[in-house]
């Protein structure tokens, strides 16, 4: 406290005159035994929200751990801002908790047509309280400013706690089952788990940190091309521009004179390395502003009078560790279009592989290089996920969902986006009710078609094979009237 400095200067040699007390001691402080959760869910993303809603109608006591203040994830923390397509080119793909939230999200974007499936924008405040009303109501007890540091462990496989991190110091939860939904499979990571990253040289698809330009002139804004071509090619070649570096630059409306821009890349980050993440975030920040300058320079009709909002609070990270379950989900399957008895939910979104520093740089034609690796599917057709893809071998009675699911690189590429997080997160918050409630925890043990059966008469859609027939009945109604309108 500087009132009781001594005026002196400081030196090197001089001691404090007054003894403080001790430190407290470091310790783990273990809450007494009514603390005790049936599902404790890591991480709120998409995929958390929707296990932590799914694991809670089930009867379970819930609690959802989530290291920033808000739900949604990159969804609404890194600003990602839209919705990849719910559909698979000819109807809609997802019913349940999926359908649920995406009908409510599209309310906070009122200029989009509700019957719009496909890219539709995010308003990120708007998402915040979705998903808060939708948990709450749920009854899930959500734990912001909680950072999960680590997992304690019994010797049979058994996670027994989580150690919490927040202002009250360290804390161990415990619960019958666990679901890891950091996106980055902390908690399997933690709990000495198997997991793979990036491809057979480590490497990661580069992130991006989104952001948001304001005082957007919306008279001129639609006459802009839509990936800002052929200009982004100008606006690189001309040399003012040193931070922007490659030609990615995606944008939708999402309010009111607002664009959401999805744009550049961060080369040579890792999600997982705190020191990376800073780098990335200070680059990140100069990127945006000198995207608005160079939109301003070269769209002054619409960008004219454009004003920085606001950079992602969260790094978006399309990619780190993904687990090793008791199924790994193959480009092959993907191209077979494959289903499997104990599937969840269905994917049909391209393989969507950001390109790397060097093939960016390469990239004569950028459309056909990121969103024509692989031939993408036609419309009505898409590959099931199956239970065994949220199964951590290994691990008893750990669940994961979203991102960091079980499949090869290269069908990473494809089932990380939101849609599909928040049905595989529907998934495990049902499976591992199951497993708390029925199973003594083990998620080994509940059948993965009996979680199939019990999603599909919450309303998802679970047609057999890839031949469907019939989109879910009115998903979007339904499911409206049993949420309720946001607070
Ligand atoms: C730049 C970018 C653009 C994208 N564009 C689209 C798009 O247009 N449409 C689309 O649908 N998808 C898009 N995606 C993909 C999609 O947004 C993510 O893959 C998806 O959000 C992953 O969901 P998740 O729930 O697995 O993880 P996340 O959304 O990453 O959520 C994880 C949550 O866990 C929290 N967390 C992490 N670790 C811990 C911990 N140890 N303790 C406590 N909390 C923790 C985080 O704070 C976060 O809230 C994009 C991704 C990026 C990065």
């Amino acid at each position: 406290m500087l009132s009781r400095m001594s005026s002196a200067s400081p030196s090197a040699s001089s001691t404090p005159s007054s003894s403080l007390p001790a430190p407290a001691p470091f310790s783990i402080a273990y809450p007494a035994a009514p603390q005790r959760w049936d599902v404790i869910v890591a991480g709120g993303g998409p995929a958390g929200v929707s296990a932590a809603i799914a694991a809670a109608r089930e009867g379970a006591r819930t609690l959802l751990l989530e290291r920033t203040c808000s739900l949604g994830g990159m969804g609404t923390s890194a600003l990602v801002p839209a919705w990849c397509p719910f559909s698979d080119k000819k109807q809609m793909l997802y019913g349940g908790i999926a359908a649920e939230i995406f009908a409510l999200s599209k309310e906070g974007t009122p200029h989009v047509n509700p019957a719009e499936l496909d890219w539709v924008p995010i308003d990120a405040e708007h998402l915040k309280r979705v998903y808060e009303s939708v948990a709450v109501k749920a009854g899930v007890q959500i734990l912001f400013d909680t950072f999960m540091v680590g997992v304690q462990r019994d010797s049979d496989s058994r996670v027994r706690h989580v150690i919490a991190a927040n202002k009250q110091g360290l804390t161990a939860l415990e619960a019958s089952v666990f679901i890891d939904t950091t996106g980055d499979a902390d908690l399997v990571a933690f709990a000495g788990g198997e997991f793979a990253r990036g491809d057979a040289a480590g490497s990661l698809m580069p992130g991006t940190l989104c952001f948001i330009l304001g005082g957007v002139n919306e008279e001129a804004y639609p006459r802009v091309p839509r990936f800002f071509t052929p200009t982004i090619e100008e606006i690189i070649a001309s040399g003012r521009y040193p931070e922007i570096p490659d030609r990615h630059l995606c944008h939708n409306k999402v309010g009111t004179g607002c664009v959401g821009f999805n744009a550049g890349h961060l080369y040579d980050v890792d999600n997982t390395d705190p020191f990376g993440v800073s780098r990335a975030m200070i680059q990140g920040r100069r990127m945006a502003l000198e995207y608005r300058n160079a939109l301003r320079e070269f769209f002054p009709e619409a960008f004219g009078q454009a004003h920085l909002v606001q950079t992602g609070a969260l790094l978006g990270a399309r990619e780190t560790r993904r687990i090793i379950g008791e199924y790994t989900i193959t480009l092959d399957d993907y191209l077979d279009r494959r289903s499997f008895p104990d599937d969840v939910c269905r994917n049909a979104y391209f393989i969507d592989i950001h390109l790397s520093r060097e093939e960016a740089s390469k990239a004569k034609d950028w459309d056909k290089a990121v969103c024509h690796r692989f031939k993408q599917y036609e419309p009505g057709e898409s590959h099931g996920i199956p239970y065994r893809a949220l199964v951590p071998r290994a691990l008893r009675n750990v669940l994961v969902a979203g991102r960091c699911i079980s499949t090869d690189k290269v069908v990473q590429g494809s089932v990380r986006v939101m849609p599909v997080c928040l049905a595989t997160g529907q998934a495990a918050g049902t499976a591992a009710a199951m497993a708390a409630l029925g199973f003594g925890g083990d998620v080994h043990a509940v059948e993965g078609t009996s979680v199939r059966a019990r999603l599909a008469e919450r309303g998802c859609w679970l047609p057999e094979g890839s031949a469907q027939t019939s989109p879910p009945a009115e998903a979007e109604q339904v499911v409206r009237e049993v949420a309720g309108a946001p607070a």
